[in-house]
């Protein structure tokens, strides 16, 4: 089985999808691995890097594919700027971060191709797939990254400093949405020395934030809108107004704000309005990683900065590419753990769509959509 690892091609990507270790292990279960020459150079990876882990440098993305049976990214192949789905073999694996919800005309390339596509977005959130879920691993690399962000832009320090010259008192962030990014934003944060409050509307995750040091706003009713498989669900308009009221409260006092509020499948919600930015300090930095989806704040736009009454807002959209090393090590982990779920002692691909991961994850096999979910939003964009 030969294995193929492209170089990205997505405007300001510098993460790979596999890391020499991933090479390594890979070979070591029997496949053949051919990396295209400078896919890691980007990610800190030479091409002899690879080669000592036992690939093959194939000189263009065509000799990478030449007979492969898998293919490995990190960005769904383009369809628009050149037909990337084209050159995948027909009938190979190809896995990958593959917004299979939001691209219909991906799925319908993928569908006519026989491409069987693994979509990393599907993998199930379930315990056991912990170590196969590039979704928690990348927001990690967003939550803390936003941080950075926010605080080198920041006018002021966020630690509290006791000098001569006098003492300053610690900045504040506010953290929106305390799922995986949020989380390990707060956990920054405070790493920094700020003071942290944070909001969720999974009551679950109260726990979670105090635990890190910081302090969950508190509301007087119930505000719970927790769905299927611990995601969120949207709140009613009653709720969302006092959730508004909430946020409005705490904004004045901010420094920092990371908002990471996702509702699958949906655009994001509105947690902070115009009116609620003008509210804020001068200097103040929201970093929006809701962008991609709409964006929490109403002045979010995504890929730039905007600035309004003295507050700055950063809408980014690929955060972990900043941090191409570490993202890439990781995912690289994701992936070979999952490609583990789906060979055989042999290191030949045997797909079992019995297999609680690979079963959810495999979006199109034999020129078909399989996922559910998929197909009804393939319908939806249709109709
Ligand atoms: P996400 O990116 O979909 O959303 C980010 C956060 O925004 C979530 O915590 C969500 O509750 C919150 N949110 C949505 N609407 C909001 C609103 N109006 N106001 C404030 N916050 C709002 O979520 P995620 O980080 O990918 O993960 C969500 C959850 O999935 C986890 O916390 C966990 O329960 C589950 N999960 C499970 C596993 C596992 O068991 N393997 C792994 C990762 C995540």
């Amino acid at each position: 089985m030969k294995v193929a690892v492209l170089k990205e091609t997505r405007t300001g990507e510098r993460r790979v999808a596999l890391v020499p270790q991933g090479v390594q292990e890979l070979v070591k279960a029997g496949l053949a691995v051919s990396v295209e020459t400078g896919a890691g150079t980007r990610a800190g990876v030479t091409d002899a890097l690879y080669a000592e882990a036992g690939a093959e440098i194939a000189g263009s993305p065509a000799e990478a594919l030449a007979g492969a049976d898998l293919v490995l990214r990190v960005n769904p192949p383009t369809t628009e700027v050149s037909d990337e789905v084209g050159t995948i073999p027909k009938g190979a694996v190809l896995v990958s971060f593959l917004s299979p919800l939001t691209r219909p005309e991906l799925i319908r390339s993928l569908v006519e191709r026989g491409v069987t596509a693994i979509s990393m977005e599907m993998v199930p959130r379930i315990t056991r797939a912990q170590s196969m879920d590039a979704l928690s691993s990348q927001a990690t690399v967003a939550g803390y990254k936003s941080v950075l962000m926010a605080a080198d832009h920041l006018p002021k320090f966020l630690p509290m400093f006791t000098t001569a010259a006098g003492t300053i008192r610690p900045g504040k962030a506010l953290i929106l949405g305390a799922g995986v990014a949020g989380l390990q934003a707060i956990a920054t944060a405070r790493r920094l020395g700020a003071v942290v409050e944070a909001f969720d509307v999974r009551p679950a995750v109260k726990e979670q934030v105090q635990s890190l040091g910081a302090r969950f706003l508190e509301t007087t009713e119930e505000m719970a809108a927790e769905g299927e498989g611990g995601y969120a669900t949207e709140l009613s308009e009653e709720q969302h107004e006092k959730e508004l009221a909430l946020i409005a409260g705490a904004l004045p006092t901010a420094d920092i704000v990371i908002t990471t509020a996702q509702i699958p499948g949906r655009t994001a919600p509105v947690l902070i309005t115009e009116e609620m930015v003008r509210s804020m300090r001068p200097g103040s930095v929201i970093v929006d990683l809701a962008a991609e989806s709409g964006g929490n704040c109403e002045l979010t736009r995504a890929e730039e900065v905007v600035t309004h009454e003295g507050v700055t807002i950063f809408g980014p959209t690929n955060l972990p590419a900043a941090i191409p090393v570490h993202a890439s090590q990781m995912y690289s982990k994701n992936i070979v753990t999952l490609l583990r779920e789906m060979l055989d002692d042999e290191g030949n691909v045997v797909l079992d769509f019995e297999n609680d991961v690979i079963g959810p994850a495999t979006v199109t096999h034999g020129g078909e959509i399989r996922n559910e979910r998929v197909k009804a939003s393939l319908e939806g964009a249709r109709a």
